[in-house]
């Protein structure tokens, strides 16, 4: 079998779904690779930081405009009202969810890329 795409071990570190054939097939070949079994120990880290992770987490709390902006893209409705009286929380994790994604995502590239050209 080939090694796991990204995106599949991307899917195996957030464990959401409950597992199909295909996923069960990715994880008998991650036992026996180590460079698949590396990716996904390096994203399943990555899946639990972020799921802990804190708005205090951040290097520096973005400005509220930022997070108005936010809520008003995902929901063109308050725009009306003006911004929101206070910052949704769920915004938030939502942000830092897909912040975290993008980064295993990115990380899990660079890291097969490395892997590729040192073949
Ligand atoms: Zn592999």
């Amino acid at each position: 079998m080939a090694h796991v795409e990204p995106a599949h071990l991307v899917e195996l570190a957030l464990r959401n779904a409950a597992p199909t054939e295909a996923d069960t097939a990715a994880l008998r070949h991650v036992e026996q690779c180590a460079r698949c079994g590396d990716e996904l120990r390096m994203l399943t880290r990555v899946v639990a930081a972020a799921r802990t992770a804190q708005l205090v987490d951040l290097p520096t709390a973005p400005p509220d405009r930022v997070w108005q902006r936010i809520s008003r893209g995902l929901s063109p409705e308050t725009d009306t009202h003006g911004p929101p009286p206070h910052h949704p929380d769920h915004w938030k994790r939502a942000l830092l969810a897909l912040l975290a994604l993008a980064t295993a995502v990115g990380a899990a590239v660079v890291h097969r890329r490395l892997h590729e050209r040192s073949r």
